[in-house]
């Protein structure tokens, strides 16, 4: 087996290529304008003392210098356009150009949120559409579509939790969080004012139903719970949870982040949760990552209704849309203006290009994919728990990690056969975890590529461990301090003085 697959340098990853202001040399342009035929005038009297003096170092090059330069770059990146993204817990899945025609259309694209009513009505009727449809498909009774992401959707719910219990005149202080929640739930629960308490997960990686009986009491506002959970494990005792919250007038939050593997099959709202909310940039296709953004919209049971941050779409007496501000029980508003619109057109045209059907069948086909690398991978790697998978897989390094290979050291090594890599930090209660989600969007020539490669890898390990814990050799940089790149990172390009 080559030990480089990829290492031979071609000048289109070779980082020797130079940088765009490397290659620059006085004169040299990428544009020819023709000559001035009108009067020349002076920038200073136009732009006053915002008018540039020279052109601050910009690098003057040719334009296929300029072409190839961002086209080399674009290659550095890995990319869902590219190739299987197996991140466990993100939901990596294929985003339809046919959203993109649509968001960019004309009126959509150019509508601006001062636009009056009058002249928005289309828009207004996306967004109205956009909530029933996800209303109907979390079981739920209304819905605010302003939160910009999962996060902030998870502040947004506790947010209403919290003025629901201070209108019954019990501030309780407590929050309940699996230690199979993702880590956004005890920030959010902390961002909010609850204390967290930490609720243990069974042997089958389920909520503990008797720790739950234990914890549970009138000082408890919530219990935060992602269902399927992040082992990608279904709450089999979900009933028994929402009753043993609400015995005691606690509320049940349903992290929705992993809807992928619910939607058409189950419904939230009929299994006991009060409030959830759903990442459209996962479950519903819209762009997802790079800080671009997302989109996380708050689903409730009537319950919650009056806390509902503002405007709300209404329909008025004369059949138009409308915005309606006043709700004087609101949490108030969250987000600038109503959300990130752009992702609701794209994910109304996602659930209207499925249908009911089509998305069924998604939910069928993720899970599918999911058990099929489950299969393909069970033996090669430890599986810590063997409760039946949805979505997702989550394995462990524990023996790769007897050779020294930790599941960090595999997921680079993944890099150099072409895959991006699956999530390594998490779940926390599977210490080493390799969290694996293709989603539907996989074909099985694709999945059998990510086997093939995960199984050599797994070889290589046994053979020759320095291999795969001196991965990636086919990046343009190699291992990073991800501190540092997280805490100092080098966004400007400067000239070695
Ligand atoms: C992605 C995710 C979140 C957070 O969503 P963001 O949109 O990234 O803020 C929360 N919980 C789970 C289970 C997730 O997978």
């Amino acid at each position: 087996m080559n030990k480089y697959p990829d290492l031979k340098a071609t000048r289109h990853t070779s980082q020797d290529e130079g940088l765009i202001f490397e290659k620059s040399s006085p004169g040299k342009a990428a544009w020819k304008l023709p000559p001035l035929d009108v009067p020349e005038v002076d920038s200073k009297e136009l732009l006053g003392s915002s008018a540039r003096k020279d052109l601050g170092n910009m690098p003057e090059v040719s334009e296929i210098e300029i072409i190839r330069h961002f086209t080399r770059l674009s290659t550095w990146n890995y990319a869902i356009d590219l190739g299987m993204y197996p991140l466990g817990s993100c939901t990596m899945k294929y985003n339809p150009r046919v959203n993109e025609a649509v968001v960019r259309m004309e009126g959509l694209a150019n509508a601006h949120p001062y636009q009056p009513e009058k002249i928005s009505q289309g828009a207004l009727r996306i967004m109205k559409a956009l909530s029933e449809c996800l209303v109907e498909i979390t079981g739920m009774d209304a819905i605010t579509l302003q939160p910009a992401a999962g996060a902030q959707g998870e502040m947004t719910g506790l947010l209403m939790v919290r003025a629901y219990h201070e209108s019954k005149g019990a501030a309780r202080k407590k929050v309940l969080i699996p230690d199979s929640a993702h880590g956004t739930n005890p920030a959010t629960a902390a961002t909010v004012g609850y204390a967290v308490e930490n609720l243990k997960s069974n042997a089958n990686g389920m909520v503990d139903i008797a720790s739950l009986e234990a914890q549970m009491n009138e000082d408890v506002a919530a219990l935060m719970l992602t269902n399927p959970n992040t082992l990608g494990v279904f709450e089999q005792e979900i009933h028994k949870i929402a009753d043993l919250m609400h015995a005691k007038g606690g509320l049940l939050y349903m992290d929705g982040a992993n809807m992928n593997a619910l939607v058409g099959k189950v419904r939230p709202g009929d299994f006991g949760v009060d409030v959830m909310h759903l990442n459209l940039h996962k479950t519903f296709s819209t762009p997802h990552g790079g800080g671009g953004p997302g989109s996380g919209p708050v689903a409730i049971k009537k319950i919650l209704e009056p806390f509902l941050p503002t405007p709300i779409v209404i329909e008025k007496q004369d059949g138009t849309l409308g915005l309606e501000y006043n709700s004087p029980k609101s949490v108030g508003r969250v987000r600038a203006f109503y959300g990130n619109f752009g992702m609701f057109v794209r994910a109304l045209a996602y659930i209207l290009a499925n249908g009911p059907d089509g998305l069924r069948q998604t939910t069928e086909d993720a899970v599918l994919n999911a058990n099929y690398i489950r299969k393909g991978l069970q033996g090669t790697f430890d599986l810590p728990y063997s409760t039946p998978s949805m979505h997702e897989v989550v394995f462990s390094d524990k023996i790769q990690a007897k050779k020294g290979v930790k599941t960090m050291d595999l997921a680079k090594r993944l890099i150099d056969y072409g895959f991006h890599p699956y999530t390594t930090a998490f779940p926390l209660i599977v210490p080493g975890a390799l969290m694996i989600e293709p989603t539907e969007s996989e074909g099985r020539d694709e999945l059998d590529l990510f086997i093939e490669a995960m199984k050599r890898i797994a070889a290589e390990v046994e053979e020759d461990p320095q291999t795969v814990l001196g991965a990636p050799y086919t990046t343009r940089v190699s291992r990073l301090d991800e501190t540092t790149a997280a805490r100092k990172p080098i966004l400007r390009w400067k000239p070695a003085s």
